[in-house]
């Protein structure tokens, strides 16, 4: 509807009001009420998604493309199979972002279609005019060189510098910047894919990877298993693959094949310590594909191949709690979906609490417990930082970029909430809940409101007494930690808490901290909780005993140069400008450019990294930290 000017200004008030409402059918039932309160949330209705799977539903791709290093251009075709839900519906509607499609055919046959306008974060919808009878049809198309989901390294940002890079990253919804597909995690689909490189270059997917293939720049796939679009996944560089048990081994450029391979020989150790706690691993082989520093994230749970940041190669097997996090995602997430992004933390929450079960399984119980407790103090962070409505478990991101999500409350406030359901029911009882809960959703998709239905017929039923729903609400459905819930303790931390309190107080001097048998994690917590500010003589003496600004752990090294910002101690700045330029993923830059945006000189100095970084920076890193050199 139009609007006209109206005579007299009380109904041109209204009318303006009227009009500038989106016209969406919600917003007009709301509006017909008069109330102001935004429209109910659906449960299980996917936001971040044009796709139309309640009418007709992808169930197969068939890939085959190009892959063009010197345009950044991946090309060719998709042939996309479905099934019609409702039988009348005549339109397919697949998802788009930046994509340049030539045409829709079904064997050979032109199919009419239009792609609407882009939205900012969903991109742009694929509406194809379905002729009847027809199962299958072929989308001929072209990524743009600014594809979301896609990264382009050239050689001088490999650890190789001889070959180029390609990796793509669709979680959350940038699958549909290389594919146009439905992309929504409650949308499963099986693949196969035919990926045509430079020879020398190998291709690897999220589906079956034979470590033998001969090297001849045309590379087959197939994914027998029904995965959400999310994990679907492609990498192609200079790789070499190195077995680390039976069922598992490593790709990564030949430079890091060998410490790869040794930091992360636990693998297979934690794939069996992970069936016998909730069942059979259902995906075949598991590999790791190691990424050049510029990877946004700490892994990727892609499934069959998780995609693995280098900066967790410390040397001591410290930080492959990482490793265990993306195995882990084989049962939770991979196996037993989230329907849509808001229930993201029945996703991240399980795969969280599984991971420090199977440290816990492989590494003992102090390493279990030091990780509780630093996973907490991350958890506290966040709640300490975030708006109430960003704390909520099953948070609102209606007219939200999805990648938002990803804060530590879907991880750790999901895995504490486990956690607290573990001890009021009894170890062995909730493990025997997961084994089950695995089954039974394997290969599904789930809402928050499925879960809570499956816990009331399960659970809460069979331990009313210890478990109630109000609770269950509470965690799910408000901010903040309820009251009560489980806190980690780790006795390992008592010393260093002691160290740190002396030398506070001025009673111990650095030099006499006994630090010779300190782990990273007692390091880690060392560090994380000092107070905010230090003088520049304790800095001074700290970095002089411990070396702190040369260190070599990626993570120790986040956390001193933290503290270097927020105190300003310029010694450690040209490692800190370094570490910036060299690392892309997101969790340890990002803080680091916030702290330096707080002062003008700061952020002239994070603008100087920030520029000599983003060209290898991921498009992720670049959106999550630009604001800050701004
Ligand atoms: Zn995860």
């Amino acid at each position: 509807m139009r609007c006209k000017l109206l005579s007299t200004a009380v109904l041109a008030m209204v009318l303006l009001n009227a009009c500038s409402r989106p016209a969406t059918t919600e917003q007009q039932s709301v509006d017909t009420e008069g109330s102001k309160v935004q429209a109910a949330m659906q449960e299980g209705k996917d936001y971040h998604s044009f796709a139309n799977p309640d009418e007709i539903k992808v169930t197969h791709l068939v890939l085959d493309l190009t892959v063009d290093f010197s345009q950044k251009v991946l090309s060719g075709k998709v042939e996309v199979e479905f099934e019609r839900v409702k039988e009348n519906a005549r339109h397919l509607i697949l998802d788009t972002r930046e994509l340049d499609i030539h045409s829709v055919s079904n064997n050979g046959q032109a199919i009419p279609f239009v792609l609407k306008a882009a939205d900012s974060f969903l991109g742009a919808p694929l509406i194809i005019d379905l002729p009847p009878e027809i199962d299958k049809l072929t989308i001929a198309y072209t990524t743009s060189p600014k594809a979301s989901g896609l990264q382009w390294l050239s050689p001088a940002q490999t650890a190789g510098k001889q070959q180029p890079f390609l990796f793509t990253q669709a979680q959350a919804i940038h699958a549909r910047s290389f594919i146009p597909l439905q992309d929504s995690p409650q949308v499963r689909v099986t693949y196969e894919a035919t990926i045509r490189t430079p020879q020398a270059l190998l291709a690897v997917m999220s589906a079956s990877n034979d470590p033998q293939t001969a090297r001849d720049g045309v590379y087959e796939f197939s994914m027998p298993q029904p995965i959400p679009a999310y994990l679907i996944a492609l990498a192609v560089g200079d790789l070499q693959f190195k077995a680390m048990g039976e069922r598992t081994g490593v790709y990564a450029e030949p430079a890091l094949l060998d410490a790869a391979a040794a930091e992360f020989e636990d693998t297979e150790s934690m794939l069996i310590a992970t069936e016998k706690m909730y069942g059979p691993y259902r995906w075949d082989r598991y590999d790791l594909l190691i990424l050049p520093p510029s990877f946004p994230f700490g892994g990727m749970e892609n499934p069959r191949l998780s995609f693995i940041t280098p900066t967790v190669i410390a040397g001591d097997k410290s930080l492959v709690s990482l490793i265990a996090h993306e195995l882990a995602h084989s049962w939770s997430g991979n196996t037993v979906t989230n329907a849509t992004w808001r229930d993201l933390w029945l996703n991240e929450g399980f795969t969280t609490y599984l991971t420090y079960r199977i440290m816990q399984e492989v590494y003992g119980d102090e390493r279990f417990a030091m990780e509780s407790v630093l996973g907490q103090q991350d958890l506290q962070a966040d709640i300490d930082s975030l708006p109430d409505n960003d704390e909520i478990l099953a948070i609102d991101l209606r007219g939200r970029d999805p990648d938002v999500v990803f804060s530590n409350i879907p991880y750790e406030k999901g895995a504490l909430f486990l956690k607290e359901l573990e001890q009021k029911v009894g170890r062995a009882n909730f493990d025997a809940f997961l084994l089950n809960y695995f089954e039974h959703f394997a290969f599904k998709s789930i809402s928050t409101e499925e879960f809570i239905a499956y816990l009331e017929q399960t659970l809460l039923k069979e331990h009313a007494d210890s478990l109630s729903k109000a609770r269950i609400q509470q965690w799910i459905f408000e901010p903040g930690i309820p009251e009560g819930a489980p806190v980690a303790e780790s006795d390992a931390f008592t010393v260093v808490d002691d160290a740190r309190n002396a030398w506070l107080a001025g009673t111990l001097p650095a030099a006499q901290i006994d630090s010779s048998e300190w782990v990273v994690h007692q390091w880690l917590y060392f560090l994380n909780n000092m107070p905010d500010e230090l003088s520049q003589e304790q800095l001074a003496e700290l970095d002089g005993e411990f070396m702190l600004t040369m260190s070599k752990n990626n993570e120790i090294a986040h956390s001193w140069l933290l503290m270097a910002v927020n105190n300003w101690y310029q010694p450690a700045f040209t490692r800190l400008h370094e570490y910036l330029v060299a690392i892309g993923r997101n969790k340890l830059v990002k803080p680091l450019y916030k702290a330096l945006s707080q002062t003008p000189e700061g952020k002239t100095f994070a603008q100087k990294a920030f520029a000599e970084a983003k060209p290898g920076y991921h498009p992720l890193t670049v959106k999550a930290n630009e604001g800050f050199v701004q």
